[in-house]
Order: C-alpha cells, then sequence, then structure tokens
C-alpha cells in the first residue's frame, strides 16, 4: 500500500511540474496560463495530449518536436521530474499530515519562482503574495508554528531585507537586491516561522558567495556580477524543513550560551 502511496505522490508532483512548465515558459511572455492548449514553440502546431505525459512524452520523443522536429528544452522532463521526487520525498518525510499538504504546495509555487529567478531575475507576484498569506493561514493548522510566529517572520523576512536592500543602494547607488527577494523572504518568514530566518539568511548567503565565486573562476565573470538570489533562498529553506539537525548545529555554533 505504502508503495502504491509514494507512486501516486511521485504521479502527483510530476503533473504539478507539467503545470509549473507551463508557468515558468508563460509568465515571462505575459500569456495565459490556461488557454490556448500547448502548442510547439518553434512552428506553432498543437501538440498531441499524450506527449504531454509528463516525462515520458519528451522520452518517447526523444527530445524532439514530431511536427518540425525542433529540440524540445530538457528542462521540461527535468522539471517534472524535480516536482515529482520533491512530492514523493516530502510524503516520506512527513507521511500523510497536514504539513506534507504544506510544503508540496509550497513546491508547486516555489519551483516556478526558483526557475523564473535563474532565467529573468524576476520573482512573480502570482506567487510571492499568495505565499504570505498561505503561510500564515497554515500556522492556524500547523504543528510546527504558531501564527505569531508566521506574522514576526513576514515582518522580519520583509523589514530585514528591505532594509538592507535599501541600504546597499544607499551605499552603492545602485540596485543590489530586488523587491521579490524581499517578498520571497516574508515568504519563506511565514512558512518557517521567524526562528527559522537566521538560518535560512545565513544558508542562503553562504550558498550565494560559493556560487559567486565559482562562476568568478569559472567564466572569469566580473566581481559585481548579479546572481538571483531567490533560488538559494528557496534552497535554504529546504534545507531548514528538511534537515532539522542543520539548524541545531548552526544554533551551536553561532549562539553556544
Ligand atoms: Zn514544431
Amino acid at each position: 500500500m505504502i508503495l502504491i502511496e509514494q507512486l501516486l505522490f511521485f504521479i502527483l508532483g510530476a503533473m504539478i511540474g507539467s503545470f509549473c512548465n507551463v508557468v515558468i515558459y508563460r509568465w515571462p511572455r505575459e500569456e495565459s496560463f490556461v488557454s490556448p492548449r500547448s502548442k510547439c514553440t518553434t512552428c506553432k502546431a498543437p501538440i498531441p495530449a499524450y506527449y504531454n505525459i509528463p516525462i515520458l512524452g519528451w522520452l518517447i520523443l526523444r527530445g524532439k518536436a514530431n511536427c518540425c522536429g525542433d529540440k524540445i528544452s530538457f528542462r521540461y522532463p527535468f522539471v517534472e521530474a524535480l516536482t515529482g521526487f520533491c512530492f514523493l520525498l516530502t510524503y516520506i518525510y512527513f507521511g500523510l499530515s497536514f504539513q506534507t499538504f504544506e510544503i508540496c504546495l509550497f513546491f508547486s509555487m516555489a519551483i516556478p519562482c526558483f526557475f523564473i529567478d535563474l532565467e529573468h531575475y524576476l520573482l512573480p507576484d502570482i506567487y510571492t503574495y499568495p505565499g504570505i498569506v498561505f503561510g500564515i493561514v497554515g500556522s492556524f493548522y500547523s504543528q510546527t508554528r504558531t501564527p505569531l510566529d508566521s506574522i514576526s517572520g513576514v515582518l522580519l523576512g520583509g523589514g530585514l531585507l528591505w532594509f538592507t536592500a535599501w541600504a546597499y543602494e544607499k551605499a552603492r547607488k545602485m540596485e543590489g537586491m530586488g523587491l521579490g527577494d524581499v517578498k520571497l523572504l516574508a515568504w519563506l518568514g511565514a512558512l518557517v516561522g521567524v526562528s527559522g530566518l537566521p538560518f535560512i539568511i545565513f544558508i542562503s548567503c553562504l550558498m550565494g558567495t560559493a556560487v559567486g565565486v565559482f562562476l568568478m573562476i569559472v567564466f572569469k565573470k566580473g566581481r559585481l556580477t548579479a546572481i538571483p538570489f531567490g533560488p538559494f533562498l528557496i534552497s535554504a529553506a529546504l534545507v531548514y524543513i528538511f534537515i532539522p539537525e542543520a539548524q541545531t548545529l548552526f544554533l551551536r555554533m553561532f549562539f553556544p550560551f
């Protein structure tokens, strides 16, 4: 039985991943998510429904569009498989619980944000604002945080990063951090509560610096090359949710009293 449930979670995730792909492609182009039906992005021929089956469709076509033979981005099956695995992992960790529902909902919204920010340096308001609301509403049902935790998380997350962005802009006379990051951190504050924020900020800065240095060395990019910060914030929040030991270690390192 458990195996069937795991399989169902994976399939549900892959199907939602398929919708994430639609958003990742259409949101930056300001196209509707529901209509028209999916078309080949090259020759505009309609795509038959069975080729839209998550992961399998891409495999059957071997990554080439049936209509014009154009290459289909590997991002499609990747996002579908990724969302499927995220749902599966959540079920394995948290079982059939409110937490699982909440985290799967988070993945459904954060995965499009992750890829859109990576490519376009933007975090859509259509996800960040509802994310803040869901986080606060969820705190009334959550076993891991109180509504007060969530609301303080929103205020601290939003306020702190907004202040940093403002100070950076004043000091450098340029925009270093987008307001999208502020809204995302407020969302994460609502989701994990205020006590998780120091960890998330620290880990995301650490990952951001590591990747920044790596890009500088490998691609010889300049020092001030902007890299999107949203993916690091989202990844750090996931470390916080799935590896609670990391938070314990972090607290022992910096607050050893
Ligand atoms: Zn085509």
